[in-house]
């Protein structure tokens, strides 16, 4: 249920609403976000009456939310979350271009990566230091040194720095060093790591596990916002279908579906979703045409001696190329890319 106070209601009558939530076996969430303030009250509590909080003093309105998936849906908050990512802004007009390496590998490659992904035009830099293999053989990341190395490559190009948690158990670590904590889509359904995440305020890049349906996706939201934090990215990776030409197929129907369900920004990760180079460019002029907010793309100076993902890595001059001709989509809609 979502009550949403008379303009200027008093602390007093917040609180009452507040107190008569807890309750009903309820918990509340205050969004004062300048308007009038809305307060979501959320749980396993759908017997509870509208009536319960009509008459309440200083109360405007009661608004029924059929979606499981409450505090991300539409009809809760009806405008687009924007939030600042310290180098643009995410989900109003700006577009932002996440761009780096699949995994940290060293610290001239990371630094390197960084410097031409900032210079051909990006908004943030990614670096995977846990990785989620499939073979536990295979390179699984440098950790907290892999950490030191962007941190300083943030520090040389003013980036702002996305890295993948992999458990709560690197929730300290990773909270000290990244601005945007991202989770993986063999972890999107990790529960308890989505609700370790919403324990903190740190910006969550979420991305769609590989053959979860998109309210699963919102559901796994709904965790992260049900802790308090409101500061979710959510991200199309591709899913697993019978078509075996590319490693996955990128589902472009999410794109305008999401921003219809949820007021949570929505990117498309092309690397992932096509698997091959080949097919990044093309697929995120699709993702910006089709309405995304930003686009994650795996960027190595070397591709042929990536540590991981190569095959899919552009070279840093595709993608300058690839940001000029995303800079040209996003003008022909109205956008632009965060500078
Ligand atoms: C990655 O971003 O390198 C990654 C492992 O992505 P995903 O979780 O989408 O497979
Ligand atoms: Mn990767």
């Amino acid at each position: 249920m979502k009550i949403v106070m008379k303009p200027g209601a008093a602390q007093a009558q917040i609180e009452k609403v507040i107190e008569v939530i807890r309750n009903n076996n309820l918990n509340p969430h205050v969004t004062d976000e300048g308007g009038p303030v809305v307060i979501g009250a959320v749980g396993d509590g759908y017997g509870v009456p509208r009536e319960t909080f009509t008459d309440l003093p200083g109360v405007e309105s009661v608004v029924d939310i059929s979606q499981p998936y409450h505090l991300a849906s539409r009809p809760f908050h009806p405008r687009d979350s924007v939030f600042d990512l310290g180098a643009g802004c995410v989900g109003g007009e700006e577009i932002i271009v996440i761009a780096g390496p699949c995994s940290v590998e060293s610290r001239s490659q990371i630094l390197e990566t960084a410097q031409a992904v900032r210079e051909a035009g990006a908004t943030a830099l990614r670096g995977g230091v846990f990785k989620p293999r499939t073979s536990p053989y295979s390179f699984q990341g440098l950790g907290e040194e892999g950490l030191e190395y962007m941190a300083e490559a943030r520090a040389q190009t003013g980036m702002p720095i996305v890295s993948e948690i992999m458990s709560q158990v690197q929730l300290d670590l990773m909270v000290k060093y990244v601005d945007v904590l991202q989770i993986g889509a063999r972890n999107m359904q990790n529960f308890n790591l989505l609700r370790a995440v919403g324990e903190t305020r740190t910006t969550v890049l979420l991305k769609r596990g590989l053959s979860a349906t998109v309210e699963e996706l919102l559901m796994s939201a709904e965790y992260i916002l049900a802790g308090g934090n409101q500061r979710i990215m959510l991200c199309e990776r591709g899913i697993r279908t019978f078509e075996t030409a590319t490693r996955n197929t990128t589902d472009i129907n999410a794109i305008p579906v999401l921003k219809g369900l949820t007021h949570l920004p929505v990117l498309l990760d092309p690397s992932h979703s096509t698997g091959e180079a080949d097919y990044v460019m093309p697929v995120a002029r699709a993702a910006i045409a089709a309405g995304a907010d930003g686009i994650i793309v795996e960027v190595h100076p070397d591709p042929a001696h990536a540590r991981s993902d190569g095959k899919q890595s552009l070279k840093p001059e595709a993608f300058a190329k690839l940001v000029q001709q995303v800079k040209a989509i996003a003008e022909v809609i109205g956008r632009r890319v965060a500078a």
